[in-house]
């Protein structure tokens, strides 16, 4: 046994059993590095998303300092306490919990809103020792004096940020409330906005903090390109990059659930299948746009950061971000979403002047994002060094309409005109011009160069890229 193993880290037998029956062989990094602070008592701020072995870094903890401490719980009276925003995490959760546990006599039950209470009743009356719940059941259930969570020694907030995206921020504060304030406190978030920091500086004491956040990400199979637009040119945009050939797939990542609403009308008002996920929407519909877009029969997802966490759809050719995020981690998130199990993937950034500042956050976390217009001015310098610079519009000299459209063009593939017969979307006729236009650099763009019109798509660029370009200096 080396320092990677479970054994290192102070974990019993019956636990370290369960570990083997479940075939973990060795930590992640976040179990590495929390669990032993975790079973010293310590309070933790974890950020790291789904996918990290965080259920076990709290999980395993958790349950041995449940048996350290002997005793039966109360019925109605928790001895532990996860809360989770949804009813999948939470059911994955106590899965996780019953196979950590399966050597041990402790019981758990997860209770979740959406159906019938009476069995959850019946469960907390027997006496539970780990509770999994969202916020919303919960509260109903201490509200009728079926829980009471005086008896919490150790709480869990689960994917805070999406908890309080979700709009439970009111409810997990009534919550944390109601347990004793010398309970051990866990809260684990992919992102850190500010809502989410003040929440965690509420509710934590002293907390160790572990930060498995992925900016070691492979992003370097990612093609990234910045698109310079203006903001209210960005949906127009928009289209025109999803109608490029190459597009099978892509999520449009906002800032806000209101933008994904209305960037999602327009695109199918404009003919392109495309449906809008966040946290407003119920888990059905959440659901319903998920399936429809791993069916294939909406090939657009638009959505929030948060909605789009776990998403796990192979084939995304694109991500398109039609804003930055305020968080960079949040960038790395989204890219991440294509080149899912190898494969590669482009990701397109609509950057208009007014995000300079995510843009350099973004930046010092990633390294330099080529903007399409410079990578279509490489590609000229090389061909036709000579003639450039007489050519070139002077900076800020491209009149809007010129500018959109090179916008578009830059980044497109120069295969807009067979994509909107494929598509058959509805604002391919009525843009014609643009779409003509929609050839700048497919090598920018991450098409295969040379696939014919080499030299009109040069030329096409150059019609207002590079003003788009010079402001970026
Ligand atoms: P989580 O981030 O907790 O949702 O875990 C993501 C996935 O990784 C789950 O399917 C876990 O079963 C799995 N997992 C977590 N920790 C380990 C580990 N140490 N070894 C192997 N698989 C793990």
């Amino acid at each position: 046994m080396n320092d990677n193993d479970f054994l290192s880290l102070g974990l019993s037998d019956a636990v370290l059993r369960a570990l083997d029956d479940v075939g973990y062989q060795r930590p992640t990094p976040i179990q590495a590095q929390a669990i032993p602070h975790l079973l010293s008592g310590r309070d933790l701020l974890g950020i790291a998303q789904t996918g990290t072995g965080k259920t076990a870094a709290f999980a395993l903890p958790m349950l041995e300092r449940l048996m350290a401490e002997g005793g039966r719980p109360r019925p109605g009276f928790p001895r532990a306490l996860v809360l989770a925003p949804t009813r999948e995490l939470a059911l994955q959760i106590g899965d996780e919990v019953a196979g950590f546990g399966r050597h041990l006599k402790l019981s758990h039950t997860v209770i979740f809103g959406g159906v019938g209470q009476q069995p959850q009743i019946d469960r907390l009356r027997r006496g539970i020792d780990v509770l999994v719940a969202t916020p919303g059941r919960l509260l109903d259930l201490i509200g009728q004096g079926h829980a009471d969570l005086s008896a919490v020694g150790v709480l869990v907030l689960d994917e805070a940020d999406r908890l309080l995206d979700m709009g439970f921020i009111r409810d997990v504060q009534r919550i944390v409330r109601q347990t004793p304030k010398s309970r051990q406190s866990l809260l684990f978030s992919a992102t850190m906005p500010a809502a989410v920091a003040s929440l965690a500086a509420e509710m934590l004491r002293d907390p160790v903090r572990v930060d498995v956040s992925p900016k070691e990400v492979a992003v370097n199979r990612i093609r990234q390109r910045l698109v310079r637009v203006d903001g209210d040119e960005k949906r127009h945009v928009l289209e025109h990059l999803l109608r490029e050939e190459e597009v099978s797939r892509a999520i449009v990542f906002t800032r806000t659930k209101h933008r994904a609403n209305k960037v999602a009308k327009h695109l199918v008002d404009a003919g392109i299948t495309a449906e809008a996920i966040h946290g407003n929407k119920s888990q059905s519909a959440r659901q319903r746009a998920l399936g429809n877009f791993k069916a294939g029969t909406t090939w657009v997802l638009v959505a929030t950061d948060i909605a789009a966490r776990g998403i796990d759809v192979q084939g995304v050719s694109h991500v398109i971000n039609f804003e930055l995020p305020d968080e960079p981690e949040s960038y790395v998130h989204r890219i991440g979403r294509t080149a899912r199990a190898g494969a590669g993937g482009v990701a397109w950034s609509l950057y208009d002047h007014s995000e300079a500042k995510q843009l350099r956050d973004i930046e010092r976390l990633v390294g330099r994002i080529p903007d399409e217009a410079e990578a279509a001015l490489a590609e000229l310098d090389r061909a036709e060094r000579p003639s450039r610079a007489a050519e070139r519009p002077a900076r800020g000299d491209a009149p809007r309409a010129s500018g959109q459209r090179s916008a578009a063009g830059a980044a497109g593939g120069g295969t807009g005109q067979k994509r909107r017969r494929r598509r058959g979307g509805r604002g391919g006729a009525g843009r014609s011009a643009e779409g003509s236009n929609a050839g700048g650099s497919s090598r920018a763009a991450g098409a295969p160069a040379g696939s014919g019109g080499q030299r009109s798509r040069r030329r096409r660029s150059r019609s207002g890229a590079p003003g788009r370009a010079s402001s970026r200096a």
